[in-house]
């Protein structure tokens, strides 16, 4: 049983359906389409169309006879009873891999769950990409404040100056005292540069104590007029595990081992967003991130496929192999081993990083029909001057 089709879960039920030859693999979502988070932020700012970062799971995963695609809401896991339970009824299961993802962590600021919107899911991206266009047809552009200077700030701000220039006046509040400070720091440098070319404002060192219908509060004093508040400052876990009364850590990320099977909990493995798995470094776990999720997904599936032949589990050697963002249309940054890339090819590795994960999830005929899409399929919906780079699969 899979909880969960996004990266970790897809990646799991690949994994096992490629060499399973008794059994049955039941993946749960309540979205029929594995969505391609990485990209919301184009979404949200008009540059990508929402059925781009929408990829079917029946394409994906359903040649096996092995499959059962279950779309439901997952409302809780009964452990003691091996027993799902979902919208549609309960599911018995004999082992499972928990991969529902994360939520958008608040950090206790108020206002900031009623106020905001986020880029969490497909959904609240298209709600951003309304609220633009409301915007822009009503007073011709406003104020927008993105809360979070990390990755997803920084790209969607970027995009947004790009996609609409001239019309919002955009501003970036962040906590920490630089952007990216988890990034190197010449790359944040170039990005903090980028940002400044964009005219987008950054207020740093700056954190946030309440979030208005109309306005952000500064901790510091300062109250910035707000037309649309976006929250991207930071992720915790999807509470289902705490719920169900699974080990977590503070952030509510379930604990579990190197082999990625929850404390104390056998059978029941997790992966991706949901999950604290331990880095090797003292008592830290491994950040929340795409490839990661990839990486653990894939290890837990092989891992369950183990345990079912009577072998041991094995632990994940997780690879970090760097970060790519893109600033826009034309600039972004890169970290690949030792280099550091900006500019157009940092860019170049943006894009390449997006169609590696897309040919690792779907092969050749996803990046064949992505080509061809893009190629043939006139923009839809345009939003401002932006016309979309890419579109992709469609249902
Ligand atoms: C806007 C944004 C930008 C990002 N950019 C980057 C980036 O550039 N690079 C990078 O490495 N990482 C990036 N990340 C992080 C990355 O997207 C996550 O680490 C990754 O998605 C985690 O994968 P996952 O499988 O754990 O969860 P997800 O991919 O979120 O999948 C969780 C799945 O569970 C399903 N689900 C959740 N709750 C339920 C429920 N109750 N019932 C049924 N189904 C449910 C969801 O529909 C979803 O399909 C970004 C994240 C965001 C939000």
């Amino acid at each position: 049983m899979i909880l969960g089709a996004g990266y970790a879960g897809v990646r799991a039920a690949q994994e096992i359906l490629r060499t399973l030859d008794d059994g049955e693999v039941v993946l749960i979502d309540r979205s029929q389409y594995h969505e391609v988070v990485t990209e919301m932020y184009r979404v949200a700012a008009g540059a990508e169309e929402p059925s781009g970062v929408q990829l079917p799971l029946r394409r994906l995963l359903a040649q096996s006879p092995r499959l059962t695609l279950l779309q439901a809401e997952v409302q809780s896991l009964d452990y003691r009873a091996r027993e799902v339970l979902t919208d549609r009824g309960r599911v018995p299961y004999r082992f499972a891999l928990v991969a529902l993802g994360g939520a958008p962590e608040y950090y206790g600021v108020q206002g900031a769950r009623e106020h905001a919107l986020t880029l969490q899911y497909l959904d609240s991206a298209v709600r951003v990409r309304r609220r633009l266009r409301a915007l822009k047809a009503a007073k011709g552009g406003g104020r927008i404040v993105i809360v979070g200077g990390g990755l997803t700030g920084v790209q969607l701000a970027s995009e947004l100056a790009e996609q609409m220039p001239e019309t919002f006046d955009i501003a970036i509040v962040q906590a920490a005292p630089t952007i990216l400070p988890e990034e190197d720091k010449q790359l944040a440098g170039y990005a903090q540069g980028e940002l400044e070319r964009h005219r987008i404002t950054v207020h740093r060192g700056e954190p946030v104590s309440e979030v208005r219908a109309h306005s952000v509060q500064l901790k510091s004093g300062p109250e910035i007029p707000s037309d649309l508040t976006i929250w991207a400052g930071g992720v915790r876990a999807n509470p289902i595990p705490k719920e169900a009364g699974l080990p977590c850590d503070p952030r509510g990320r379930v604990l579990v081992d190197a082999q990625l099977e929850v404390q104390g909990h056998p059978g029941i493995f997790a992966a991706g967003d949901i999950a604290h798995v331990p880095s090797g470094h003292g008592e830290t776990a491994l950040p929340p991130t795409a490839q990661l999720a990839v990486q653990e997904g894939r290890q837990a599936g092989r891992n369950i496929l183990r345990v079912l032949q009577g072998e041991e589990p094995a632990p994940l050697h997780a690879r970090i192999l760097g970060m790519a963002a893109a600033l826009g249309d034309r600039h972004g940054i890169a970290h690949v081993g030792r280099f550091r890339l900006t500019g157009q090819v940092g860019h170049a590795v943006h894009e390449l990083a997006l169609l590696h994960y897309l040919y690792g999830v779907g092969g050749l005929g996803l990046l064949e029909r992505e080509a061809y899409l893009s190629w043939t399929r006139p923009p839809q919906e345009p939003v401002a001057q932006g016309t979309p780079r890419r579109a992709g699969t469609s249902a």
